[in-house]
């Protein structure tokens, strides 16, 4: 290619390099990224340093982004996931705050969707059966319909109702186990905002929003949809069969739950791994050029008969 240059015309050397940095520069400036991405600023504190340099060199560990910040792989890494994983069971991730709501009973009583004696009948069905949101036991008794309910919850979260989801409706890289143990639907992502918009059915789960903006860099904003509709996209999520997700359930310590991801980063040639926690789950995302990224679910509780949470795993090779 040196040579196309040079038998085109008798240029200045000077013009050549210029021509040929220009025509290179987007693989010098990768190239350059490579090796500082492989070699340099560990961020563990406990990290050997310089001398640990030499044998990322000598043996190809390199390293990888944790969160944003860069680790010698595999040790120092590991050693930081182990922290964040403690961190997480023991609770120390700050939660969004609910914001303060009217019950939903007496909005639907003030809004004259129920009378007093259908809300009284429901509270007693409720607390006979103590199971079930007082929207469910009003509708299963026949004093409103879902739709009535759900505008009146929407009142209560103050988020706008969608009464249809479209039928193109796809996860947009949110794992679908979460999708559906929130019981939420993707409805539009706005790229020029890198904005996700969420149909929720019942409650509005602000921990996985804030769990979703976390991993995907991005803001969410939620509305409400009747749970037909939610369960519907689902089903249709689900049969486009393209997950990249693997649930594990049940107990594990900060020193397995970083073996399995530190396992999967290794095994994907992983750039980069994203951490977060949302109600009892810990979600990793394993990012890789090579191979895709995978998201991994932590399940702190047994795994539950709802199909929900028996995602399996689609992984490439
Ligand atoms: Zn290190």
């Amino acid at each position: 290619m040196v040579g196309d240059f040079l038998a085109t015309d008798h240029w200045p050397l000077t013009t050549i390099l210029k021509m040929l940095l220009l025509k290179y520069h987007r693989r010098i400036v990768e190239s350059a990224q490579h090796w500082k991405d492989r070699l340099l600023d560990c961020n563990d504190g406990e990290c050997n340093g310089p001398s640990r340099a030499w044998r990322r060199l000598s043996n190809g560990g390199g390293s990888i982004h944790l969160d944003g910040s860069r680790y010698c792989f595999p040790e120092c890494f590991e050693r930081r996931l182990r922290q964040r994983f403690q961190e997480m069971q023991a609770d120390e991730i700050p939660k969004p705050r609910a914001p303060h709501r009217v019950p939903l009973g007496l909005m639907m009583l003030s809004r004259g969707h129920v009378t007093n004696a259908q809300l009284r009948r429901a509270l007693d069905a409720q607390q006979q059966n103590g199971s079930g949101k007082i929207g469910e036991w009003i509708q299963k008794l026949g004093y409103a319909p879902e739709l009535q309910v759900t505008g009146a919850l929407a009142v209560q979260w103050s988020c706008p109702v969608i009464k249809s989801l479209p039928l193109n409706t796809h996860s947009n890289g949110v794992p679908v186990a979460l999708l559906k143990m929130f019981r939420m639907v993707p409805v539009q992502f706005v790229a020029a905002r890198r904005k996700f918009h969420f149909a929720f059915c019942g409650n509005i789960e602000y921990q996985a929003l804030l769990a979703i903006e976390r991993i995907l860099c991005c803001q969410t904003e939620a509305c409400l949809t009747t749970s037909a509709e939610v369960e519907s996209a689902l089903e249709r999520i689900e049969q486009r069969g393209e997950l990249r997700e693997k649930t594990f359930a049940g107990p594990c310590t900060p020193e397995e739950l970083a073996r399995i991801t530190s396992s999967y980063a290794r095994r994907l040639n992983a750039r980069s791994v994203r951490t977060t926690s949302c109600v009892n789950l810990a979600w990793v995302r394993v990012e890789s050029h090579s191979a895709g990224d995978i998201d991994l679910l932590f399940r702190a509780a047994p795994d539950e008969p709802s199909r929900a949470h028996r995602t399996e795993i689609h992984l490439a090779g």
